[in-house]
């Protein structure tokens, strides 16, 4: 028996995720329970012509995961989690789809506490398939990288409903040409795009697309256009014993910048560097006011204009205590005050530090919803860009002048250590909406001229369909559009994800 259902009210929460894009609407849903059920899913709905849009934990930023017509397909149920494993290769865990983080992070802390699986990106009730099709990072990836980097193994259900199995490392391209055997034997044959990728160190825009690739790189990142993950191999790291957390503050955002290039050519490395302006901080103390329970809060710094969080994990007390002298020199030479650093030490104070970076992105989605109250058209629309390591001030010079010439109201944080943070306008009206994507195509353009990337960790989704012609042109487009079509010839997988809706 089929186990698509009509779409009734009572599904209504899947046609959103957390862009709180709206407009999403479907004729039917089903719950896969098993790889079993998504390829008889995935086959009732390609002898339908029936578009697919898959989904994980909806926590996704760019509507990737909202419907606009046909099926959605939800993975929350395939959520089991298999044995630890050890060998030659290292420590690796399987896991299906549905998977949250928040459910994986326990497990682990449950059968191993000195491993840990490093990607992060902030809100643990994404799914591990959801996070692999976006290559997902977040704070940590400074120093562990993205999920790309902990992806050792997929399997894959393909639109006509075969399957892939492929293991990195045992499938690779020759220069730009890719062959993949389904388990039927069924053979396909992707030309690759041509196009060479930002010198970044985060990047999901688009295809990934280089000489010899491995097949399973071809898939993260996907937005899921090009199949479903029905399960994943995920590398697992040793925990370094000692975690400590600091938070610096500066009376100038300059300083902020000088104190990232300093940090990064220290040897510190910490596991992250992350940044927020004075109108973030400034919304998070407003909600941590109103907030009954917001122990992560304390009095900062008077005239704070931003802040950098930074962790660091290191094997020894002496090892941190010597990095957090190192820092505490470099945040007096670029202007901060080593009196007023934050310091978190112990599990409660760091949950706190945790707490705090977390409810930024919170306060400033509950301000919006707030607003939209008044003007239901609007959405945050937040930057997601990133560029090389000696184009940082350059890129924020960029952000601070286009802010100022259309007038907007913007909240900045995240991830400065890999030049790669969050710019957030946010729209006093519907007025000013209509003129976000002029200024994010602006943007777009200059930060394709800088070498950059136009989505670092969110992936394109819907709602930056616009920015990937600007960094790839159209002959890149169009060669995503080839592999697309090589696995996807109906185009049902998750119309409009990367390239819009005349996409497909
Ligand atoms: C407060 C907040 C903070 C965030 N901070 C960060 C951050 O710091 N770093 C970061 O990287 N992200 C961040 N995010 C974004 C978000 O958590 C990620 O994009 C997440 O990886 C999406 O996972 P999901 O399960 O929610 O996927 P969904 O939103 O459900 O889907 C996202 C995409 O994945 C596809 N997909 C889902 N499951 C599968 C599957 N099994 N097979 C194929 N395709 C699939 C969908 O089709 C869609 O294209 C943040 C989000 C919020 C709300």
């Amino acid at each position: 028996m089929s186990i698509i259902k009509p779409m009734t009210e009572e599904y209504e929460d899947y046609l959103h995720d957390e862009s709180r894009t709206g407009g999403g609407y479907a004729d039917s849903i089903s719950f896969p329970c098993s790889e079993e059920d998504v390829i008889a899913v995935m086959k009732e709905c390609s002898d339908a012509d029936t578009a697919v849009t898959v989904q994980g934990g909806r926590t996704g930023l760019t509507a990737a995961a909202v419907p606009y017509g046909g099926h959605v397909m939800n993975l929350s149920g395939m959520d089991g989690i298999g044995e630890i494993e050890e060998d030659e290769r290292g420590v690796h865990v399987k896991v299906q789809p549905g998977v949250l983080l928040e459910k994986l992070n326990e497990y682990i802390r449950e059968k191993r506490a000195d491993l840990f699986f490093s990607p992060d990106p902030t809100e643990t009730t994404a799914d591990i398939g959801g996070m692999i099709a976006c290559n997902a990072s977040g704070a940590k990836s400074f120093r562990y990288g993205a999920v790309r980097d902990h992806v050792t193994a997929l399997r894959i259900v393909l639109a006509d409903g075969e399957t892939v199995v492929l293991r990195r490392g045992e499938h690779r391209a020759e220069g730009r040409k890719l062959e993949l055997t389904a388990e039927s034997g069924r053979h396909y044959c992707i030309d690759l795009p041509t196009y060479r990728m930002p010198d970044v160190t985060k990047n999901t825009s688009g295809y990934y697309a280089e000489d010899d690739m491995d097949a399973v790189d071809l898939f993260i990142g996907s937005n899921g256009t090009l199949g479903i993950i029905t399960e994943a191999e995920l590398e697992l790291l040793r925990k370094k014993p000692q975690d400590i957390g600091l938070m610096f503050f500066f009376t100038d955002e300059k300083c902020a910048l000088d104190f990232t290039d300093a940090v990064r050519k220290s040897d510190i490395c910490p596991v992250s560097i992350e940044f927020f302006d004075r109108h973030a901080l400034e919304i998070l103390e407003e909600k941590s006011r109103a907030d009954q329970n917001s122990s992560y809060m304390r009095e900062m710094p008077a005239g704070t204009a931003a802040a950098i969080f930074t962790e660091l994990q290191e094997n020894s007390e002496d090892e941190i205590y010597d990095k957090l002298e190192t820092a505490a020199g470099i945040v007096e030479e670029t202007g901060g005050d080593a009196d007023k650093i934050w310091v978190a030490d112990t599990p409660g104070t760091m949950k706190n530090m945790m707490d705090f970076r977390h409810a930024v992105p919170e306060s400033v989605n509950a301000l919006i919803d707030v607003r939209k109250q008044e003007h239901p058209g609007i959405a945050k629309l937040g930057t997601d860009m990133s560029v090389p390591d000696d184009r940082l001030k350059d890129v924020f010079a960029m952000y601070r002048r286009g802010l100022a010439e259309y007038g907007f109201e913007s909240a900045t944080w995240g991830h400065i250590g890999s030049n790669h943070v969050h710019v957030n306008i946010l729209p006093r009206n519907e007025e000013e909406f209509g003129r976000e994507h002029e200024l994010q195509a602006k943007w777009a353009g200059e930060i394709a001229a800088m070498g950059g990337a136009v989505s670092a960790e969110h992936g394109v989704g819907k709602n930056k369909a616009f920015m990937l012609g600007i960094m790839y042109g159209e002959k890149g487009i169009a060669e995503m559009k080839a592999v697309k079509a090589a696995l996807d010839p109906k185009g049902l997988l998750c119309p409009g994800n990367l390239f819009g809706t005349d996409g497909e």
